[in-house]
């Protein structure tokens, strides 16, 4: 499919050691690593391009606008939105499902309506709809899972009545790699009137996104989880909610007039980017799905899914107690566990003696710890760089961190 050693070679940090070991960085649904082109992007934009943009009537200024706006524009492609002011560019997923919230929820919401999202929902998209209820008593529907941790659409279906303003979900779980149905989950709420925002902070890193296919009236995701900078998300979101809604911050950019009696404020997009943008690594970002592209997000997909059934047949062989949560039929590069009950932190805390980065904890997920019983869990997750050897030297380093733990 592709050559994993040149791959490999564009990231340096994948050289690096840990307590003299290789590193094997297995905490990818938490931020991927970022290539040299996009690294390299970003000085020539701190050495050769660094002028505010927008408002300079100067070169250096101006080629820092166009190397911004092309990547909206590559955006755009890269998700098949209609329009280029479709795409705001936010600091990321969760101000991206902030900005919805407090301007979409804060002017069309009213007291006693019901916003349906899951229970595997990260705290991006539970908390922003709980900091809206300070201005509007509405109501958070979330849909169960069963136990592989796929969602229970018969439940979905039955949450729709005349009180159902809002759904919020999120197309990939961080925890269980649950890929939702949610071209499904629209199609079935706009038989309702019933608009969706869809968190693709987890899938867009390996899943083709067509925005106009899935009707989706929102969609958010992070420039850092797929390869690219941080400091830098989208909002794409269907202009004629992007036009209804009024700004979320004020500020230059996003202004048309402004007077001490009235101000008046741009159009979308630049009316959601109050501020000076992170505009070197907007523009760097586009890097990033220049790589996407050139391996092709099929491509990392299917590796991904290898690593993880190798990775998970070979925990359930040759761990004893492993505890998995997350085994839907349609699942992402993710494997949530604990070696029975040995606490998560202490499992992390050895594999990163052994040169291994996997996440503990919540995850940013306590409702959906609360709705399996359990505080946390350990968490492998997969990216394109990395190898069947890593998984080797992953399942090795668990059978004896499950003996010291559990022997
Ligand atoms: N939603 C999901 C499903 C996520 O996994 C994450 C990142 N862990 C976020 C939202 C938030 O993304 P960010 O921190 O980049 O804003």
């Amino acid at each position: 499919m592709f050559d994993i050693n040149d791959i490999r070679s564009q990231f340096p940090i994948l050289d690096r050691s840990v307590y003299n070991r290789p590193l094997v960085y297995l905490d990818n649904a938490a931020t991927s690593q970022t290539p040299r082109r996009v690294v390299d992007a970003i000085e020539k934009s701190y050495f050769e391009t660094k002028a505010n943009v927008h408002r300079g009537v100067f070169s250096v200024s101006q080629e820092a606008t166009e190397l911004m706006e092309a990547t909206r524009t590559r955006v755009q492609k890269y998700i098949g939105a209609e329009s280029r002011d479709e795409i705001v560019f936010t600091r990321g997923t969760t101000e991206a499902i902030n900005l919805v919230a407090a301007s979409y929820g804060g002017t069309f919401f009213k007291d006693g309506d019901e916003v349906i999202l899951t229970v595997m929902e990260h705290h991006a998209n539970i908390v922003p709809w709980q900091l809206l209820q300070n201005r509007v008593k509405i109501v958070l529907r979330p849909v169960s899972i069963n136990e592989k941790g796929e969602l229970d659409i018969d439940e979905y279906k039955s949450f729709f009545n005349e009180k159902t303003r809002f759904v919020a979900v999120c197309h990939t779980s961080n925890v269980l790699g649950t890929i939702n149905p949610v071209k499904e989950l629209i199609e079935i709420a706009h038989g309702h009137n019933v608009p969706v925002l869809v968190d693709g902070a987890q899938a867009i890193p390996h899943t083709r996104i067509d925005v106009k296919d899935l009707d989706a009236d929102f969609y958010t995701f992070s420039s850092h989880k797929m390869y690219g900078p941080t400091g830098v998300g989208v909002l794409y979101g269907k202009l004629k909610h992007l036009s209804a809604m009024p700004p979320y911050q004020g500020g230059g950019e996003m202004i048309d007039q402004v007077s001490f009696e009235k101000t008046t404020y741009a159009e979308p997009p630049l009316k959601f980017e109050a501020g000076t943008p992170d505009f070197v690594d907007i523009a760097a970002f586009s890097l990033a799905l220049d790589f996407l592209d050139e391996v092709g997000v099929e491509n990392i997909a299917a590796h991904e899914k290898e690593l993880t059934e190798y990775a998970t047949k070979r925990m359930i062989a040759e761990i004893p107690g492993i505890r998995l949560f997350g085994t839907a039929e349609k699942k992402c590069g993710v494997i949530s566990f604990l070696l029975g009950h040995a606490h998560h932190y202490d499992t992390g805390m050895l594999l990163d003696k052994l040169g291994i980065a996997v996440r503990t904890g919540h995850h940013c997920a306590q409702p959906l710890m609360r709705y399996l019983g359990i505080e946390g869990t350990v968490r492998a997750s997969f990216a394109v760089y990395n190898t069947i050897e890593e998984v080797d030297t992953f399942i090795n380093a668990l059978k004896r961190v499950n003996a010291m733990l559990n022997g």
